[in-house]
């Protein structure tokens, strides 16, 4: 098949939907990609219908974005599909003619096994996530601060065994692991494929954890102003630039606990930063964006457009942190 045959067989997504396929009644449901490496009980992966009039699939855990036709692809030949192949598009429409039917993972939410507190020791900082958050902005000490560590083959593998991770990718990664704490426990690690430069695969939580805020300890009852923000690097990042009350979910945009918002009912101001993402996204985005605005009684701020996200800005303008500063007054 020809590139350009496979471009106008591209016009068969048009007469398929991704939510009939997947029979799926709710907005957000588990992602059903065989290579997503989760504990089977956070629902990130959404549909949407672009500009142009057809479906679209984005999965917040692994990163995974298509239309109906790479939904199947990525099914059927998992991370080696690649939607740029003709080949590969050719096999999925193949599939998809056939009828291809898929049943999502059940949303199922055991009972939180829990982490034992000992167990983000187990990491100990090293020197590939040093040089990672040094890239990020970030200082070892800010790293060391936070409870920052590094898992790789030596450390990991044996923690991991018989979490359905595919052994062989797993021993190949190095990670840095963020925990995240409340009142002294340890809620959930992260982690942060440092060696993964695309979209996908790029975190997943430890099995056993759960839903927290990371930095909670620096934003739990303070009348001083909060920051909240995406991510942990994002947190860290201002931490160590003087906004020491910041704090960031853990588990992705979509969820937010609604009982979190107690702890910051105390800070006279309290600003939630989004991401300057691509307008699909940022729509698909803007109801995460109001829950946690409403759950922490805050306002939305965004970077200015030429960044995609604090991150970016911090490094980018030495003025972001006045201008953030500027909007907690
Ligand atoms: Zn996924």
């Amino acid at each position: 098949m020809s590139t350009r045959d496979a471009q106008s067989l591209r016009s068969l997504r048009n007469l398929y939907s991704i939510k009939a396929i997947l029979e799926m009644d709710k907005k957000v449901i588990v992602c059903p990609l065989p290579y997503h490496a989760h504990v089977n009980h956070t629902p990130s992966f959404s549909v949407y219908s672009n500009r142009e009039g057809y479906e679209k699939f984005l999965c917040h855990g692994c990163g995974t974005e298509g239309d109906v036709i790479d939904l199947i692809g990525f099914m059927v030949l998992g991370r080696d599909y690649n939607p740029s192949s003709p080949k590969d598009v050719g096999r999925a429409i193949e599939m998809l003619i056939k009828g291809y039917k898929l049943s999502p993972p059940e949303l199922s939410r055991p009972k939180p096994r829990g982490l034992s507190y000992e167990l983000w020791k187990a990491f100990p900082l090293g020197d590939q996530v040093i040089s990672y958050g040094g890239n990020r902005g970030l200082t070892a000490e800010t790293l060391q601060a936070f409870g920052v560590g590094q898992a790789d083959k030596s450390n990991l593998y044996d923690l991991l065994k018989g979490a359905g991770l595919d052994p062989a990718w797993l021993s190949s990664q190095v990670f840095m692991t963020m925990p995240t704490f409340h009142h002294g426990k340890l809620i959930g690690i992260k982690l942060r494929n440092i060696k993964s430069s695309g979209k996908r695969n790029r975190f997943f939580q430890f099995p056993g954890s759960s839903p927290g805020l990371f930095g909670m300890g620096n934003i739990y009852n303070t009348s001083e102003p909060i920051v909240i923000v995406k991510g942990e690097i994002s947190t860290m990042n201002l931490w160590q630039r003087g906004l020491i009350h910041t704090a960031a979910p853990n588990c992705g945009e979509a969820m937010v606990d609604s009982a979190w918002g107690i702890w910051t009912s105390w800070s006279k101001k309290v600003i939630v930063i989004g991401d300057n993402d691509p307008e699909q996204i940022k729509n698909q985005l803007s109801k995460a964006y109001l829950k946690r605005c409403e759950t922490f009684r805050a306002d939305l701020r965004f970077p200015p457009e030429k960044y995609h996200d604090v991150d970016d800005w911090l490094l980018g303008d030495p003025g972001a942190i006045d201008e953030i500063q500027g909007w907690l007054l």
